[in-house]
């Protein structure tokens, strides 16, 4: 026992490296303290299925996409905003880890501030914070992404005033109404930018009898995707490839704005009407302040063009894309990790 406290002791005069992680459904960013963002890649690896080791992260595992012997798949470690593997996901976080190890002190201890969706459970959390613990965290912190979202875009979340943050991502979107730095009343909607795809696999195949793969179908609501409006700077078709379902070889189709418009409606109109959920069930105090503060969109399916506009007409409350909303969450674990009184406030002491 002695010995495990002096030892604890003796490590305490090694530095403590803050790590703010953003693991997303789509993509998965790394924030250092004081340096910015270390790592912002896709949340894929690949799989060593006869070792369970990790072979390849991030866009490397991404080239191997549909190109792997069987021995090797490569794996998403989070599905519907949650992680599916913890394994998996411990090994990801791991590798984050050591890779900033080689960079600095080999005692660094590290505190990771990790953001999570809202409505996880005391149990996953537990889970969550097992695993980076085990990946080699001395400490970790959750924070829900709403949150870290509203840090990230500079909001004054702690004083008494309500703002709704609004984030689309791939897996989830999250909807949620903070105050005096907690979050009031949310929603977590498994409908995000990787539903959005599916539905336009759905609708070519309906309608083009040709079948295209996911990469294929997020070019597509990238390039000419839009939600409202008419956009002169954005093309009106785009050309692609697939299979035709009828004679199973190739095909090359042109695709329209309005397709790619129609075929997202659904998802897309489900989320506004999260939205308008939340509101409703929101106290009538921070409803004035959020229809004068507006609802901030982060995530990349703020991208999406239109979708500010539109919900804007569905809400009636102002709305306004927070700056590069890819980075806003990991920028706001940033902004925690940072700052000194922040961290005295949750009791965090490193
Ligand atoms: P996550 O937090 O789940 O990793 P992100 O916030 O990185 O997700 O957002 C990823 C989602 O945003 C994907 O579904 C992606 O297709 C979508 N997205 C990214 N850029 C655009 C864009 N320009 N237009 C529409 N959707 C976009
Ligand atoms: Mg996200």
């Amino acid at each position: 026992m002695l010995k495990e406290k002096s030892i604890l002791k003796f490590m305490k005069i090694f530095p403590t490296k803050k790590i703010g992680i953003d693991l997303g459904t789509s993509s998965s960013l790394v924030y250092v303290a004081k340096e910015g963002i270390v790592y912002n890649q896709p949340s894929l690896v690949t799989l060593n299925k006869k070792t369970g080791q990790l072979v390849a992260f991030g866009y490397e595992a991404q080239k191997m996409v549909g190109r792997t012997p069987a021995h090797l798949s490569v794996v998403k470690p989070l599905v519907g905003g949650v992680i599916s593997d913890f394994e998996i996901a411990q090994q990801l976080l791991k590798y984050f880890l050591d890779q900033l190890r080689e960079k600095s002190f080999l005692f660094a201890r590290f505190f990771v501030a990790l953001s999570i969706p809202c409505g996880v459970t005391e149990v996953e959390k537990k889970a969550v914070e097992d695993a980076t613990k085990d990946a080699g965290a001395s400490r970790v912190f959750l924070i829900e992404e709403p949150i870290a979202a509203a840090l990230g875009a500079r909001l004054p979340i702690k004083e008494a005033k309500g703002f709704m943050v609004v984030d689309i991502g791939g897996g989830t979107s999250e909807i949620a109404v903070i105050s005096l730095g907690g979050i009031v009343n949310y929603k977590s909607l498994r409908i995000a930018g990787d539903k959005m795809d599916s539905e336009i696999i759905n609708y070519i195949s309906e309608e083009y009898k040709v079948l295209i793969g996911q990469p294929t179908a997020e070019e597509l609501k990238k390039t000419i995707g839009s939600v409202y409006g008419k956009f002169s700077d954005l093309p009106d078709s785009m050309l692609i490839k697939g299979r035709d379902l009828f004679s199973g070889l190739p095909k090359e189709i042109e695709v329209f704005s309005k397709d790619v418009r129609r075929a997202i409606e659904r998802p897309v109109s489900q989320i506004i009407e999260s939205v308008k959920n939340v509101i409703e069930e929101t106290p009538p105090e921070l409803v004035a302040d959020i229809m004068k503060n507006g609802i901030f969109l982060s995530g990349g399916g703020s991208l999406l063009r239109g979708i500010d506009q539109l919900l804007e007409k569905e809400t009636g409350v102002k709305t306004i894309i927070v700056n590069d909303p890819l980075t806003a969450v990991v920028r706001g674990t940033g902004i925690l990790i940072e700052n000194q009184d922040n961290l005295e406030e949750l009791g965090i002491k490193i």
